[in-house]
């Protein structure tokens, strides 16, 4: 595909440009078609329209039915509707929560909150690759346990969870289960249908769609609480006037993405493989976090060792590259990421890490872009000793 967008990308899992496709579903909204949904008018009942065409297509899309999907304002609202949601309605019931140890903040800090409201939270561990074992799962789970809510596919180290297993696991206990999907929506297959969960949240702007825009698919029958009120949208579960032209926008971008997805997970994967080999071929002392399979195929993530993470994304962004990593800087100092040091990183070994994620108009020629100047940019940053790393 032709990119529009020059420099190289390569931080696709942390957003991803619009689908043309996407923009031309959203443009009406934009400016002819400004009704609010909740009115009866012509222009309510215009934009009413638009909403239930992009509820119906984005229930194709997932396998579940229409009403089961609540619109947020992202995938960091899906996550929190999901934990609190569930969570303070059943609390009658149970109090105990368990999560992995890999999950993302809008995951971690919900569970936090709700453990400052009386709420037990079990932090799941996971094994080298990332991974948390059904097993472990089940032995977490006491009569007292509420929800489980265990990630799809991890955003830094692409790794993917046993969903199904931790899901019927759940059922059988009769424990609600949350998966965060937002990373695997559009590049993996999802069919609720089949899918032991009972909510699953996804994030228009990380497949094509529009930011600020996502949803939560919540199973119907199970109940929850709203976390924004003020208003009757979405079945009274998320007060407030639609984000019309953001929907009509992540419906269409999760349509284009699911008409080519089988090919661009194979070919993401191939040109994921050509970097990794290529980085290992040109540069001692690169290490993989993360599973060589399975895993999310535009997922690359590499410590180099002896090199500072943040050192080689500043030589990267001047070389015109755009790649990430786990580190999060706090007060000035980079701390190492949650991921790493879980899957068993050393610090050293997870302030050294390097994200690529490959999208849509990524190219070999850019993967080899990547390949020509990542050993002098390695080697530059080794000859200078990190304040970052000698301090630990
Ligand atoms: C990006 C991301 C989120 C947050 O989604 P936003 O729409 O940016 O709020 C949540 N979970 C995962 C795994 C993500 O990658």
């Amino acid at each position: 595909m032709n990119n529009p967008f020059p420099a190289v990308y390569l931080d696709y899992a942390a957003t991803t440009p619009l689908a043309p496709e996407a923009r031309e579903a959203m443009e009406p909204f934009g400016s002819a078609l400004y009704g609010n949904p909740s009115n009866l008018h012509r222009f309510g009942r215009e934009a009413r329209r638009a909403l239930d065409h992009a509820r119906d297509s984005l229930s194709r899309s997932l396998g579940c039915q229409p009403k089961e999907l609540y619109f947020t304002s992202g995938g960091t609202e899906a996550d929190n509707l999901a934990l609190f949601g569930i969570a303070r309605a059943h609390r009658g019931r149970g109090n105990h929560l368990v999560v992995s140890s890999i999950e993302h903040h809008a995951v971690l800090e919900a569970a936090e909150r709700l453990e400052r409201e009386g709420f037990r939270v079990t932090r799941l561990p996971v094994d080298s690759d990332g991974r948390a074992d059904p097993d472990d799962v089940t032995s977490a789970l006491t009569p007292d346990t509420l929800l489980v809510s265990v990630m799809m596919a991890n955003n830094e180290i692409g790794s993917l969870g046993p969903i199904e297993e931790i899901g019927a696991a759940c059922r059988d206990r009769g424990v609600f289960f949350h998966t965060d999907a937002v990373q695997a929506a559009g590049i993996l297959p999802i069919d609720l249908s089949a899918l032991p969960v009972d909510a699953l949240s996804i994030s228009g702007h990380k497949f094509y769609g529009p930011k600020g825009v996502g949803a939560l698919f919540v199973r119907s029958g199970v109940v929850f609480e709203p976390v924004i009120v003020g208003g009757a949208q979405e079945r009274e579960r998320r007060a407030g006037t639609e984000n019309v032209a953001g929907i009509m926008g992540m419906a269409r971008a999760l349509e284009v993405a699911l008409e080519h997805r089988e090919e661009e997970e194979a070919r993401l994967g191939d040109l994921r493989d050509r970097l990794y080999h290529g980085l290992q071929e040109r540069i001692d002392g690169v290490l993989l976090n993360g599973p060589v399979s399975p895993r999310l195929p535009g997922n690359l993530n590499v410590s180099i060792e002896g090199a500072d993470a943040e050192s080689m994304l500043l030589n990267l962004d001047l070389a015109g590259i755009a790649a990430s990593s786990g580190s999060a800087c706090s007060s000035g100092a980079f701390e190492p990421s949650h991921v790493l040091l879980a899957i068993g990183a050393t610090p050293e070994r997870a302030l050294s890490s390097l994200r690529f994620s490959l999208g849509r108009y990524t190219t070999e020629a850019e993967v080899d872009r990547v390949l020509q100047v990542m050993p002098e940019i390695v080697e530059r940053v080794r000859a200078f000793v990190s304040p970052e790393l000698s301090r630990r």
